[in-house]
Protein backbone atom coordinates (compact mmCIF):
# COMPACT_ATOMS: atom_id res chain seq x y z
CA UNK A 1 0.00 0.00 0.00
CA UNK A 2 1.21 3.37 -0.53
CA UNK A 3 0.37 4.76 2.82
CA UNK A 4 3.63 2.28 3.86
CA UNK A 5 6.34 3.42 0.83
CA UNK A 6 5.70 7.47 2.29
CA UNK A 7 6.53 5.98 6.30
CA UNK A 8 9.30 9.07 7.19
CA UNK A 9 9.02 11.32 9.97
CA UNK A 10 7.17 13.78 8.17
CA UNK A 11 4.74 11.77 7.30
CA UNK A 12 4.02 10.27 10.70
CA UNK A 13 3.61 14.51 11.29
CA UNK A 14 1.56 15.41 8.48
CA UNK A 15 -0.86 12.23 9.42
CA UNK A 16 -1.42 13.05 12.42
CA UNK A 17 -2.11 16.51 12.35
CA UNK A 18 -4.29 15.13 10.25
CA UNK A 19 -6.04 12.52 12.17
CA UNK A 20 -6.19 15.38 15.15
CA UNK A 21 -8.20 17.46 13.10
CA UNK A 22 -10.58 14.67 11.44
CA UNK A 23 -11.89 13.61 14.81
CA UNK A 24 -12.47 17.23 15.44
CA UNK A 25 -14.88 17.86 12.18
CA UNK A 26 -15.85 13.93 13.07
CA UNK A 27 -14.80 12.63 9.34
CA UNK A 28 -16.20 8.99 8.67
CA UNK A 29 -13.22 6.16 8.41
CA UNK A 30 -13.66 5.59 4.21
CA UNK A 31 -13.97 9.37 3.95
CA UNK A 32 -11.02 10.28 6.07
CA UNK A 33 -8.61 7.53 4.27
CA UNK A 34 -9.89 8.91 1.03
CA UNK A 35 -9.18 12.51 2.17
CA UNK A 36 -5.81 11.71 3.94
CA UNK A 37 -3.57 9.82 1.09
CA UNK A 38 -2.01 11.32 -1.41
CA UNK A 39 -3.28 10.52 -4.96
CA UNK A 40 -0.27 9.92 -7.07
CA UNK A 41 3.62 9.34 -6.10
CA UNK A 42 6.13 9.28 -8.82
CA UNK A 43 9.71 8.40 -8.03
CA UNK A 44 12.46 8.74 -11.11
CA UNK A 45 15.97 7.97 -11.94
CA UNK A 46 17.49 11.52 -13.24
CA UNK A 47 21.11 10.11 -15.12
CA UNK A 48 23.10 13.53 -15.04
CA UNK A 49 26.14 14.23 -17.43
CA UNK A 50 28.38 15.41 -14.54
CA UNK A 51 31.72 18.09 -15.49
CA UNK A 52 33.93 14.99 -14.88
CA UNK A 53 32.29 12.95 -17.48
CA UNK A 54 30.93 11.01 -15.55
CA UNK A 55 27.22 10.28 -14.90
CA UNK A 56 25.62 10.66 -11.85
CA UNK A 57 22.08 8.50 -10.87
CA UNK A 58 20.23 11.10 -8.87
CA UNK A 59 16.78 10.14 -7.52
CA UNK A 60 13.64 12.35 -8.14
CA UNK A 61 10.18 12.08 -6.86
CA UNK A 62 6.48 13.64 -6.72
CA UNK A 63 3.83 13.69 -4.52
CA UNK A 64 0.23 15.06 -6.04
CA UNK A 65 -2.18 14.78 -3.26
CA UNK A 66 -5.31 15.33 -4.88
CA UNK A 67 -7.05 16.83 -7.73
CA UNK A 68 -10.44 17.21 -6.87
CA UNK A 69 -11.02 21.28 -7.44
CA UNK A 70 -7.82 21.56 -10.04
CA UNK A 71 -4.33 21.05 -11.18
CA UNK A 72 -1.82 20.10 -7.91
CA UNK A 73 0.64 22.96 -6.91
CA UNK A 74 3.46 22.83 -5.13
CA UNK A 75 7.60 23.63 -5.03
CA UNK A 76 10.80 21.61 -6.28
CA UNK A 77 13.02 21.01 -3.46
CA UNK A 78 16.99 20.11 -3.69
CA UNK A 79 18.55 18.65 -1.05
CA UNK A 80 20.75 16.00 0.30
CA UNK A 81 17.78 14.61 2.75
CA UNK A 82 14.72 14.68 0.27
CA UNK A 83 13.08 11.14 0.44
CA UNK A 84 9.41 10.24 -1.00
CA UNK A 85 8.26 10.49 2.31
CA UNK A 86 9.52 14.00 3.32
CA UNK A 87 8.05 14.95 0.00
CA UNK A 88 4.55 13.60 0.36
CA UNK A 89 4.04 15.19 3.91
CA UNK A 90 4.66 18.79 2.36
CA UNK A 91 2.37 17.79 -0.76
CA UNK A 92 -0.20 17.28 2.28
CA UNK A 93 0.69 20.40 3.87
CA UNK A 94 0.34 22.08 0.02
CA UNK A 95 -2.93 20.85 -0.01
CA UNK A 96 -4.89 22.51 3.08
CA UNK A 97 -2.98 25.28 2.33
CA UNK A 98 -4.30 26.01 -0.92
CA UNK A 99 -7.60 25.22 0.70
CA UNK A 100 -7.43 27.56 3.48
CA UNK A 101 -6.29 30.33 1.06
CA UNK A 102 -9.37 29.68 -0.92
CA UNK A 103 -6.73 28.31 -4.18
CA UNK A 104 -8.35 25.84 -6.87
CA UNK A 105 -5.60 23.44 -6.31
CA UNK A 106 -4.51 19.91 -4.64
CA UNK A 107 -1.18 20.27 -2.92
CA UNK A 108 1.84 18.36 -4.83
CA UNK A 109 5.99 18.55 -3.73
CA UNK A 110 8.95 17.12 -5.83
CA UNK A 111 12.26 17.07 -5.18
CA UNK A 112 16.22 15.38 -6.55
CA UNK A 113 18.48 13.96 -3.57
CA UNK A 114 21.41 16.17 -4.29
CA UNK A 115 23.27 18.85 -3.13
CA UNK A 116 22.78 21.75 -5.34
CA UNK A 117 26.18 23.86 -3.34
CA UNK A 118 28.17 21.18 -4.45
CA UNK A 119 27.06 21.09 -8.48
CA UNK A 120 28.36 23.25 -11.22
CA UNK A 121 25.31 25.73 -12.80
CA UNK A 122 25.78 23.05 -16.23
CA UNK A 123 25.45 20.30 -13.70
CA UNK A 124 22.03 21.74 -12.20
CA UNK A 125 20.74 22.12 -15.34
CA UNK A 126 21.19 18.95 -17.20
CA UNK A 127 19.89 17.58 -13.78
CA UNK A 128 16.49 19.55 -13.86
CA UNK A 129 16.09 19.14 -17.79
CA UNK A 130 16.28 15.55 -17.20
CA UNK A 131 14.15 15.20 -14.32
CA UNK A 132 11.61 17.74 -16.39
CA UNK A 133 11.56 15.42 -19.47
CA UNK A 134 11.10 11.91 -16.73
CA UNK A 135 7.88 13.94 -15.44
CA UNK A 136 6.08 15.43 -18.98
CA UNK A 137 3.80 12.39 -18.60
CA UNK A 138 2.36 13.48 -15.41
CA UNK A 139 2.65 17.24 -15.30
CA UNK A 140 0.85 20.35 -16.87
CA UNK A 141 -0.87 23.52 -16.61
CA UNK A 142 -3.85 21.82 -15.78
CA UNK A 143 -2.47 18.53 -13.84
CA UNK A 144 0.17 19.67 -11.86
CA UNK A 145 2.22 22.72 -11.63
CA UNK A 146 5.67 23.71 -10.13
CA UNK A 147 7.65 26.48 -8.15
CA UNK A 148 10.72 27.15 -6.59
CA UNK A 149 11.17 25.82 -3.36
CA UNK A 150 14.42 24.83 -0.76
CA UNK A 151 17.41 24.58 -3.16
CA UNK A 152 15.73 25.49 -5.92
CA UNK A 153 15.39 29.38 -7.46
CA UNK A 154 13.90 31.44 -10.74
CA UNK A 155 16.76 30.07 -12.87
CA UNK A 156 15.74 26.33 -12.28
CA UNK A 157 12.17 27.10 -13.02
CA UNK A 158 13.08 28.85 -16.26
CA UNK A 159 15.21 25.76 -17.46
CA UNK A 160 12.15 23.91 -16.66
CA UNK A 161 9.98 26.00 -18.48
CA UNK A 162 12.01 25.66 -21.32
CA UNK A 163 12.06 21.77 -21.68
CA UNK A 164 8.56 21.84 -21.09
CA UNK A 165 8.29 24.33 -23.99
CA UNK A 166 10.52 22.52 -26.04
CA UNK A 167 8.95 19.33 -25.80
CA UNK A 168 5.11 21.67 -26.98
CA UNK A 169 6.74 23.14 -29.20
CA UNK A 170 5.62 26.49 -28.06
CA UNK A 171 5.86 28.79 -25.11
CA UNK A 172 4.13 27.26 -21.96
CA UNK A 173 4.76 29.62 -19.19
CA UNK A 174 1.90 28.44 -17.11
CA UNK A 175 3.99 25.03 -16.29
CA UNK A 176 5.83 26.73 -13.40
CA UNK A 177 5.62 29.44 -11.17
CA UNK A 178 8.32 31.49 -9.64
CA UNK A 179 9.73 32.09 -12.98
CA UNK A 180 11.76 35.53 -14.01
CA UNK A 181 9.42 38.76 -14.93
CA UNK A 182 10.94 37.74 -18.54
CA UNK A 183 9.72 34.79 -18.83
CA UNK A 184 6.10 35.45 -17.88
CA UNK A 185 7.05 35.55 -14.15
CA UNK A 186 4.89 37.90 -11.67
CA UNK A 187 5.56 41.19 -10.00
CA UNK A 188 6.40 40.39 -6.23
CA UNK A 189 6.58 36.43 -6.44
CA UNK A 190 9.87 36.16 -5.26
CA UNK A 191 9.57 37.99 -2.14
CA UNK A 192 5.40 36.88 -1.86
CA UNK A 193 6.39 34.14 0.98
CA UNK A 194 8.52 36.49 3.34
CA UNK A 195 6.61 39.44 2.50
CA UNK A 196 3.51 37.38 3.36
CA UNK A 197 4.88 36.59 7.04
CA UNK A 198 5.93 39.64 7.76
CA UNK A 199 2.57 40.77 7.18
CA UNK A 200 0.85 38.29 9.70
CA UNK A 201 3.29 38.93 12.07
CA UNK A 202 2.27 42.98 12.15
CA UNK A 203 -1.67 41.12 12.30
CA UNK A 204 -0.64 39.28 15.30
CA UNK A 205 1.58 42.07 16.87
CA UNK A 206 -1.68 44.13 16.58
CA UNK A 207 -3.90 41.30 17.90
CA UNK A 208 -1.52 41.07 20.82
CA UNK A 209 -1.65 45.32 21.57
CA UNK A 210 2.52 44.81 20.13
CA UNK A 211 3.84 47.35 18.86
CA UNK A 212 6.28 46.64 15.47
CA UNK A 213 8.54 49.22 16.29
CA UNK A 214 11.63 48.16 18.51
CA UNK A 215 10.39 44.38 18.20
CA UNK A 216 13.14 42.13 18.57
CA UNK A 217 12.68 39.07 15.69
CA UNK A 218 15.42 36.08 15.43
CA UNK A 219 14.84 34.58 11.80
CA UNK A 220 16.35 30.90 11.41
CA UNK A 221 17.41 30.08 7.32
CA UNK A 222 18.11 33.05 4.96
CA UNK A 223 17.27 32.16 1.89
CA UNK A 224 14.42 33.64 -0.22
CA UNK A 225 11.84 33.30 2.86
CA UNK A 226 13.87 34.19 5.85
CA UNK A 227 15.86 37.29 4.50
CA UNK A 228 12.78 38.70 2.73
CA UNK A 229 11.02 38.12 6.03
CA UNK A 230 13.53 39.71 8.17
CA UNK A 231 14.00 42.26 5.37
CA UNK A 232 10.09 43.51 5.26
CA UNK A 233 10.29 43.57 9.35
CA UNK A 234 13.12 45.31 9.21
CA UNK A 235 11.35 47.44 6.85
CA UNK A 236 8.57 47.82 9.41
CA UNK A 237 10.85 49.30 12.64
CA UNK A 238 11.06 45.42 13.92
CA UNK A 239 14.87 45.16 15.26
CA UNK A 240 16.34 41.74 13.89
CA UNK A 241 18.47 40.76 16.74
CA UNK A 242 19.30 36.77 15.00
CA UNK A 243 19.91 34.99 11.95
CA UNK A 244 20.98 31.88 10.26
CA UNK A 245 22.16 29.65 7.48
CA UNK A 246 23.27 26.13 7.30
CA UNK A 247 26.45 27.39 8.38
CA UNK A 248 25.36 29.03 11.60
CA UNK A 249 24.31 32.22 12.93
CA UNK A 250 24.72 35.80 14.69
CA UNK A 251 23.07 37.20 17.28
CA UNK A 252 23.72 40.94 18.05
CA UNK A 253 20.88 42.25 20.88
CA UNK A 254 20.95 46.04 19.52
CA UNK A 255 19.65 44.30 15.65
CA UNK A 256 22.08 43.53 12.95
CA UNK A 257 21.97 45.45 9.69
CA UNK A 258 19.89 42.73 7.56
CA UNK A 259 20.30 44.91 4.13
CA UNK A 260 24.08 44.22 4.88
CA UNK A 261 23.41 40.43 5.59
CA UNK A 262 21.49 39.81 2.34
CA UNK A 263 24.48 41.61 0.03
CA UNK A 264 27.08 39.54 1.82
CA UNK A 265 24.60 36.39 1.19
CA UNK A 266 23.95 37.51 -2.25
CA UNK A 267 27.64 37.45 -2.98
CA UNK A 268 28.94 34.73 -1.21
CA UNK A 269 25.82 32.42 -1.00
CA UNK A 270 26.21 31.94 2.92
CA UNK A 271 26.42 34.09 5.82
CA UNK A 272 29.68 32.44 6.90
CA UNK A 273 32.76 34.93 6.86
CA UNK A 274 30.76 37.98 7.17
CA UNK A 275 31.87 41.18 9.14
CA UNK A 276 28.75 41.75 10.68
CA UNK A 277 28.66 42.82 14.28
CA UNK A 278 27.59 40.25 16.85
CA UNK A 279 28.69 37.06 18.27
CA UNK A 280 28.86 33.53 16.58
CA UNK A 281 25.93 31.39 17.56
CA UNK A 282 25.33 27.65 17.01
CA UNK A 283 21.32 27.37 15.03
CA UNK A 284 20.06 25.69 18.24
CA UNK A 285 21.25 28.83 20.24
CA UNK A 286 19.60 31.21 17.85
CA UNK A 287 15.90 29.33 18.73
CA UNK A 288 16.87 29.39 22.18
CA UNK A 289 17.13 33.73 21.79
CA UNK A 290 14.86 35.55 23.78
CA UNK A 291 13.07 37.60 21.62
CA UNK A 292 9.59 38.73 20.36
CA UNK A 293 9.28 36.95 17.27
CA UNK A 294 11.19 33.72 16.30
CA UNK A 295 10.63 32.82 12.71
CA UNK A 296 11.61 29.42 11.96
CA UNK A 297 12.61 29.52 8.12
CA UNK A 298 15.11 26.68 7.16
CA UNK A 299 13.89 23.16 7.17
CA UNK A 300 11.37 20.85 8.84
CA UNK A 301 11.45 19.53 12.32
CA UNK A 302 13.35 22.04 14.11
CA UNK A 303 11.65 23.11 17.18
CA UNK A 304 11.65 19.16 18.60
CA UNK A 305 10.62 17.92 22.35
CA UNK A 306 14.14 18.68 23.46
CA UNK A 307 14.31 22.34 22.88
CA UNK A 308 10.78 23.61 22.24
CA UNK A 309 10.89 24.46 26.60
CA UNK A 310 13.76 26.81 26.05
CA UNK A 311 12.17 28.93 23.15
CA UNK A 312 11.67 32.55 24.60
CA UNK A 313 9.36 34.28 21.67
CA UNK A 314 6.13 35.41 22.16
CA UNK A 315 4.94 34.72 18.43
CA UNK A 316 6.32 31.88 16.55
CA UNK A 317 5.96 32.38 12.89
CA UNK A 318 6.37 29.06 11.42
CA UNK A 319 7.72 30.31 7.52
CA UNK A 320 9.29 27.02 7.06
CA UNK A 321 7.20 24.02 6.69
CA UNK A 322 6.66 21.41 9.10
CA UNK A 323 9.04 23.07 11.43
CA UNK A 324 7.71 22.19 14.49
CA UNK A 325 7.49 17.93 15.38
CA UNK A 326 4.62 16.52 17.15
CA UNK A 327 6.38 16.17 20.63
CA UNK A 328 7.02 19.60 20.57
CA UNK A 329 3.55 20.77 19.14
CA UNK A 330 2.11 19.30 21.83
CA UNK A 331 4.19 21.13 24.43
CA UNK A 332 3.98 24.56 22.29
CA UNK A 333 -0.29 24.41 22.56
CA UNK A 334 -0.14 23.94 26.49
CA UNK A 335 2.28 27.44 26.26
CA UNK A 336 -0.62 29.85 26.38
CA UNK A 337 2.91 32.55 26.67
CA UNK A 338 3.36 31.48 22.97
CA UNK A 339 0.93 32.23 20.17
CA UNK A 340 1.71 30.74 17.02
CA UNK A 341 0.95 31.46 13.35
CA UNK A 342 1.19 28.52 11.71
CA UNK A 343 2.72 27.10 8.53
CA UNK A 344 -0.23 26.44 6.50
CA UNK A 345 -1.02 29.96 6.98
CA UNK A 346 2.22 31.29 7.72
CA UNK A 347 4.03 30.86 4.48
CA UNK A 348 1.03 30.41 2.33
CA UNK A 349 1.99 34.27 0.35
CA UNK A 350 4.14 32.03 -1.37
CA UNK A 351 1.31 29.93 -3.32
CA UNK A 352 -1.11 32.58 -3.01
CA UNK A 353 1.41 34.97 -5.39
CA UNK A 354 1.93 31.65 -6.75
CA UNK A 355 -1.90 31.41 -8.20
CA UNK A 356 -1.65 35.22 -9.22
CA UNK A 357 1.35 34.02 -11.58
CA UNK A 358 -0.34 31.03 -13.40
CA UNK A 359 -3.46 33.27 -13.66
CA UNK A 360 -1.84 36.05 -15.53
CA UNK A 361 -0.09 33.64 -17.60
CA UNK A 362 -3.18 31.50 -18.55
CA UNK A 363 -4.95 34.99 -19.67
CA UNK A 364 -1.68 36.17 -21.01
CA UNK A 365 -2.43 39.76 -19.07
CA UNK A 366 0.13 41.12 -16.39
CA UNK A 367 -0.74 43.20 -13.31
CA UNK A 368 1.85 45.56 -11.39
CA UNK A 369 3.42 44.89 -8.50
CA UNK A 370 1.20 47.06 -6.16
CA UNK A 371 -1.98 45.18 -7.65
CA UNK A 372 -0.35 41.85 -6.71
CA UNK A 373 0.80 42.65 -3.08
CA UNK A 374 -2.51 44.46 -2.60
CA UNK A 375 -4.61 40.84 -3.54
CA UNK A 376 -1.60 39.14 -1.95
CA UNK A 377 -2.62 40.76 1.55
CA UNK A 378 -6.31 40.40 0.98
CA UNK A 379 -6.46 36.82 0.08
CA UNK A 380 -3.73 37.01 3.15
CA UNK A 381 -6.19 38.59 5.54
CA UNK A 382 -9.29 36.83 4.60
CA UNK A 383 -7.10 33.42 5.85
CA UNK A 384 -6.38 35.09 8.82
CA UNK A 385 -9.65 36.27 10.10
CA UNK A 386 -11.21 32.83 9.41
CA UNK A 387 -8.40 31.14 11.26
CA UNK A 388 -9.17 33.56 14.40
CA UNK A 389 -12.46 33.13 14.39
CA UNK A 390 -11.98 29.51 13.79
CA UNK A 391 -9.87 28.91 16.72
CA UNK A 392 -12.24 31.60 18.79
CA UNK A 393 -15.06 30.21 17.89
CA UNK A 394 -14.36 26.83 18.96
CA UNK A 395 -11.09 27.20 21.31
CA UNK A 396 -9.41 25.81 18.98
CA UNK A 397 -5.01 25.96 18.91
CA UNK A 398 -4.14 28.11 15.66
CA UNK A 399 -2.78 25.32 13.77
CA UNK A 400 -5.75 23.04 14.62
CA UNK A 401 -8.07 25.60 13.91
CA UNK A 402 -6.08 26.39 9.96
CA UNK A 403 -6.07 22.76 9.50
CA UNK A 404 -9.61 22.33 10.55
CA UNK A 405 -10.66 24.76 7.86
CA UNK A 406 -8.37 23.80 4.68
CA UNK A 407 -8.82 19.50 5.74
CA UNK A 408 -12.91 20.53 6.05
CA UNK A 409 -13.39 21.45 2.45
CA UNK A 410 -11.36 19.53 0.97
CA UNK A 411 -13.60 16.18 2.42
CA UNK A 412 -16.40 18.59 1.19
CA UNK A 413 -15.52 19.09 -2.43
CA UNK A 414 -14.90 15.37 -2.66
CA UNK A 415 -18.39 14.12 -0.93
CA UNK A 416 -20.16 16.32 -3.56
CA UNK A 417 -17.84 14.97 -6.34
CA UNK A 418 -18.94 11.67 -5.30
CA UNK A 419 -16.74 8.19 -5.86
CA UNK A 420 -15.52 7.36 -9.31
CA UNK A 421 -16.87 5.40 -10.64
P1 LIG B 1 16.19 28.63 0.35
O1 LIG B 1 16.93 27.48 -0.21
O2 LIG B 1 16.13 29.89 -0.42
O3 LIG B 1 16.80 28.99 1.81
C1 LIG B 1 16.94 28.06 2.82
C2 LIG B 1 17.80 28.67 3.92
O4 LIG B 1 17.87 27.75 5.01
C3 LIG B 1 19.23 28.93 3.48
O5 LIG B 1 19.68 30.13 4.08
C4 LIG B 1 19.99 27.74 4.06
O6 LIG B 1 21.36 28.02 4.31
C5 LIG B 1 19.24 27.57 5.36
N1 LIG B 1 19.44 26.24 5.95
C6 LIG B 1 19.56 25.04 5.34
N2 LIG B 1 19.76 24.08 6.24
C7 LIG B 1 19.77 24.69 7.46
C8 LIG B 1 19.93 24.24 8.80
N3 LIG B 1 20.14 22.94 9.06
N4 LIG B 1 19.86 25.15 9.79
C9 LIG B 1 19.65 26.46 9.51
N5 LIG B 1 19.49 26.94 8.28
C10 LIG B 1 19.56 26.08 7.27
O7 LIG B 1 14.73 28.08 0.70
P2 LIG B 1 13.40 28.92 0.90
O8 LIG B 1 12.68 28.98 -0.39
O9 LIG B 1 13.73 30.18 1.64
O10 LIG B 1 12.56 27.92 1.83
C11 LIG B 1 12.70 27.92 3.24
C12 LIG B 1 11.51 27.22 3.88
O11 LIG B 1 10.31 27.91 3.50
C13 LIG B 1 11.29 25.77 3.43
O12 LIG B 1 10.73 25.05 4.52
C14 LIG B 1 10.26 25.89 2.33
O13 LIG B 1 9.52 24.69 2.16
C15 LIG B 1 9.41 26.99 2.90
N6 LIG B 1 8.59 27.71 1.90
C16 LIG B 1 9.16 28.33 0.83
C17 LIG B 1 8.37 29.03 -0.06
C18 LIG B 1 8.95 29.81 -1.21
O14 LIG B 1 8.19 30.53 -1.88
N7 LIG B 1 10.23 29.73 -1.48
C19 LIG B 1 6.98 29.08 0.11
C20 LIG B 1 6.42 28.45 1.22
C21 LIG B 1 7.25 27.78 2.12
Amino acid sequence: MLDELLQSPAYVMACQQYDRVADFLDIGQSERVRTKMPKRAFIVSVPTRMDDGHTEMFTGYRVQHHLSVGPTKGGLRYHPDVTLGEVAALAMWMSWKCSLSGLPYGGAKGGITCDPRKMSRGELERMTRRFTQEMIPFIGPHVDVMAPDLGTNEQVMAWMMDTYSMHEGNPVPQIVTGKPLSLGGSAGRREATGRGVAYLVNRVLDHLNMKSEGTRVVVQGFGNVGSIAAQQLYRFGAKIIGVSDFSGGIHNPNGLNVNKLIDYAAQHGTLEGSQEDGDRVTNEQLLQLECDVLVPAALERQITEKNVGKIRCRILAEAANGPTTIEADNVLRQRDDIFLIPDVLCNAGGVIVSYFEWVQDLQSFFWTEAEVNDKLYRQLEAAYQQVLQMARKNKLYMRDAALALGISRIALAKQVRGLFP
